[in-house]
């Protein structure tokens, strides 16, 4: 296999350090050639006082380390985004490549809720990172994909389920969007760039 490419999709509002971890681990254990943070187009909803897409990519951006890229793709396209265009896109643009979508166990729990989750196996290979000693629910429609070794992930394209244990650091966008708007600092959960881009800009304050 050419090139194995991971994606990561969030709202990423702020990004912070639990994401950028993730998707450095991910990229390690699997032997990525790099890992995607791909924004959503839609803010967050839950608080009044959110960054826009401009500036959760901007943001993210400035966090980023070697290995990490992000892709605008989402917030190109603008409106509400389902995850099985964005694998038909990547596909149509890396037709050999390995792709996996990585997804918290929370979002892979909610699975079949989401917009033809059943052909996004035949784009991309689903990556559940999930704490350590912590099964997944078992979907069975995907049982026959699982398997326990990632060099199943470089040997084919699409079409595999990989559960791995990542431990998750205790940080959140909303914790973050909290302390900012109670007037605390952030210093730490995030990259110093971050860090100045929301002071610079103002965000959050609610
Ligand atoms: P919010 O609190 O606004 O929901 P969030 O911190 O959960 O934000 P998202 O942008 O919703 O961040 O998450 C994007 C992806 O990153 C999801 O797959 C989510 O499971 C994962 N993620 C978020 N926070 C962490 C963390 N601390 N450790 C590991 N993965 C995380
Ligand atoms: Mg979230």
């Amino acid at each position: 296999m050419s090139q194995a490419i991971g994606i990561l999709g969030g709202t990423f509002d702020p990004v912070h350090h639990g994401h950028l971890r993730l998707a450095v681990e991910v990229r390690e254990r699997l032997g990525l050639s790099e890992v995607r943070l791909l924004p959503t187009a839609l803010t967050n909803l839950r608080d009044a006082a959110s960054a826009s897409p401009a500036q959760r990519l901007a943001m993210l951006e400035a966090a980023l380390c070697p290995g990490l890229r992000a892709d605008d793709r989402e917030i190109r396209r603008g409106g509400r985004s389902y995850t099985i265009d964005t694998l038909i896109a990547l596909r149509a643009e890396y037709p050999a490549a390995s792709l996996c979508f990585v997804l918290g166990a929370d979002a892979w729990n909610a699975l079949p809720r989401w917009h033809r989750w059943t052909e996004l196996l035949d784009y991309a290979h689903l990556v559940i990172a999930t704490r350590p000693g912590a099964e997944p629910d078992e979907i069975p429609q995907l049982a026959a994909a699982q398997t326990e070794d990632p060099a199943a992930l470089h040997a084919s394209p699409a079409g595999r389920v990989l559960v791995l244990p990542i431990p998750r650091l205790p940080i959140s966008s909303t914790d973050l969007r909290a302390r900012l708007r109670e007037g605390k600092g952030i210093d730490y959960f995030t990259p110093p760039a971050v860090v100045e881009f929301i002071a610079r800009e103002g965000l959050y304050r609610g």
